[in-house]
């Protein structure tokens, strides 16, 4: 149920409607928007007296809400939720891209923080960079651990960028919460119920994969039990689905885009890293992904591709990184946005 109170109505009427809210053993969300002031009253519907909440002060209307997810909705907040990350508060989800670039593994201290510099002058707010890898192969390189998350924390404070890295276990949570500006979920652990809560309660920004068979509301309703914890701070990301082609090692449907509008406040951005699995294609699907209205992209560059630990073949070069970017401004103002 969303609670719409007057526009002018003052905090008292806002903290009168919570109370009823409580009192009836459900979970209040309030969203301040420019306009209006909504409280969301999240929880069993049977507790619900509509009545009651329809004729306190100030209260305009009071509406169900339609989605499975009700915090993540749109129904519940109109305006795009922005998110502020890191060490430099950038923004994820305004009118400005938020670029996030780095390998896919961390690999060592003096590469990182040679591709960190690069992405960095280049335009990109954020370095990622995996310590915790989810491989497919166990005898696969799994990522150099809390010596990767030192790394990029020194990364980051030689260059000011925020730091993306994956949060792969619930027993790690305190680690790399203590090293990250954003927590991200990957595409293997978007239904790992227990981890999102876990990642939701550190209050740290957490970039949520989709899934890669999962649909669109199950992706919605995996980003809800992370804000049912009262974190709003999510970014959801595209990173490719599983379909029959080979040409491509994940398809990259773009329509995620303005469907997540559509749905959702919540920002999107785009992995066409992992979307497409081939260096060669990942800046015009950056591109298309701007075109498409994405909020950010986050992008893997390695210096030296051919040898990376992990994802070489779909890593791009910090000087193409660069290239990319330049007609990135070129696209982004084509359609209102800017790098
Ligand atoms: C990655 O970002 O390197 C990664 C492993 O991502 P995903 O979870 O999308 O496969
Ligand atoms: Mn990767």
């Amino acid at each position: 149920m969303i609670v719409v109170m007057n526009s002018g109505c003052e905090q008292s009427h806002v903290d009168h409607v919570v109370e009823l809210v409580q009192q009836m053993g459900l979970r209040e969300h309030v969203i301040v928007g420019t306009d209006r002031t909504v409280v969301a009253a999240i929880g069993d519907k049977r507790n619900l007296d509509m009545s009651a909440v329809e004729s306190a002060p100030m209260v305009d209307r009071v509406v169900p809400i339609l989605a499975a997810y009700k915090v993540a909705s749109k129904e519940v907040k109109q305006e795009p939720t922005v998110v502020r990350v890191g060490p430099g508060n950038a923004q994820i989800g305004g009118n400005k891209l938020a670029m996030i670039a780095g390998p896919c593994s961390v690999e060592d201290e003096s590469r990182l923080i040679e591709v960190a510099h690069a992405v960095k002058e280049a335009g990109a707010i954020g370095l990622r960079g995996g310590a915790f890898k989810p491989r497919t192969n166990p005898y696969s390189f799994q990522g150099l651990g809390e010596t990767g998350l030192k790394y990029l924390a020194k990364a980051r404070e030689a260059t000011g960028l925020s730091v993306v890295t994956e949060l792969m276990s619930i027993e790690h949570v305190k680690l790399v919460a203590e090293y990250a500006d954003v927590l991200q979920i990957g595409t293997r652990n978007m239904h790992n119920f227990n981890l999102l809560v876990a990642a939701g309660e550190t209050g740290k920004p957490i970039m949520l994969k989709r899934g890669w068979s999962a649909t669109l509301d199950e992706f919605l309703l995996a980003a809800e039990y992370i804000m049912n914890t009262g974190n709003k701070n999510v970014i959801l990301c595209e990173r490719g689905i599983r379909t029959h082609e080979s040409y491509v090692r994940n398809t990259l449907p773009l329509a995620i885009i303005p469907a997540v509008k559509h749905k959702s406040h919540l920002p999107i951005v785009i992995d066409p890293s992992q979307g497409t699995g081939h260096a060669y294609m990942v800046p015009s699907m950056s591109l298309a992904s701007i075109a498409a209205g994405a909020d950010g992209l986050i992008i893997e560059v390695h210096t030296d591709p051919e040898h990376a630990l992990t994802d070489g073949a779909q890593s791009i070069t910090p000087e193409t990184f660069a290239q990319f970017m330049t007609d990135a401004a070129r696209v982004a103002s084509a359609v209102g946005r800017s790098t």
